[in-house]
């Protein structure tokens, strides 16, 4: 069983009448013309445009893990989600299989998510340090969090196709923060890849050949924004110490430090 859309999921946007993206094509079409991020959230959440992910995604929400047997799972995409007027954008590879494909919120009810939101909650970027439902109050506070990949991947490995035809949601999702948008921190060499053509494709002027990923490499793009690389807070990364509380505090000081410069243009 998935959420059905409209059918009260806490803080879904979409209803029965939401379009539908059945193909890439779609993809494009839907996600450009859509007027607002809300419109955007609930478009992005139906969207079934990648048959391997969406078999994927509903088929693990049917079975589920073992420890979330009793729990509904959301089973669609997972939107963007945070301040509609964030200055700090945080982009991720995907949603996890049994946490925002669970929870039907970003990084929610997974162990990445512990580390990330315990960090923003540490530099005062989010209300509280865990994450755990789309009902547990949480709060983004200037920040907004995406995936580059909306639908929980098997092995967390969208094939090449698969995350060209997710692209436009990010490329819209963008656009729309584009008035506020001060720094973007992208979470694994995967969303660093991913950031690059998509604000080529708005328009800003970005190096060639693209910036390396590297932890706290950062390029600041012309009258654009900060982009800040960050290793993913992947259970790998943290457990084999890869990735420290320190070292994702920097991450988070650096894009604060720098969002609350003005606008560069
Ligand atoms: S990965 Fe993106 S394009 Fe593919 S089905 Fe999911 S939301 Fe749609």
């Amino acid at each position: 069983m998935v959420a059905r859309p409209g059918a009260g999921w806490p803080g879904d946007l979409a209803t029965a009448r939401t379009p539908v993206a059945a193909d890439p094509a779609e993809v494009v079409h839907l996600a450009s013309t859509a007027k607002t991020l809300d419109e955007l959230t609930a478009r992005q959440s139906v969207c079934r445009a990648c048959p391997r992910l969406v078999t994927w995604r509903e088929d693990v929400a049917a079975e589920k893990r073992a420890a979330f047997r009793d729990e509904p799972y959301w089973g669609r995409p997972v939107p963007g989600w945070g301040d509609p007027e964030a200055r700090i954008v945080v982009v991720g590879l995907a949603p996890a299989a049994h946490g925002g494909n669970r929870t039907g919120r970003i990084f929610t009810g997974d162990r990445s998510g512990d580390w990330l939101f315990a960090a923003l909650h540490r530099a005062g970027l989010a209300r509280l340090p865990i994450s755990v439902s789309a009902t547990d109050g949480q709060e983004l506070l200037g920040v907004r969090m995406l995936a580059a990949v909306r639908c929980a991947p098997p092995a967390n490995k969208p094939t090449p196709a698969e995350r060209d035809a997710c692209a436009p949601w990010m490329l819209r999702e963008l656009e729309l923060l584009r008035p506020t948008m001060r720094v973007v921190v992208a979470l694994g060499a995967f969303a660093w890849a991913a950031v690059w053509p998509a604000l080529a494709r708005l328009g800003y002027d970005v190096p060639t050949p693209r910036p390396t990923f590297g932890h706290l490499r950062e390029t600041a793009v012309a009258a654009g924004p900060l982009v800040i690389g960050s290793y993913h807070p992947s259970q790998q990364n943290t457990f084999t110490g890869k990735l420290t509380e320190e070292m994702l505090d920097a991450v988070f000081a650096r894009a604060a430090g720098h969002a609350v410069w003005p606008s560069p243009g």
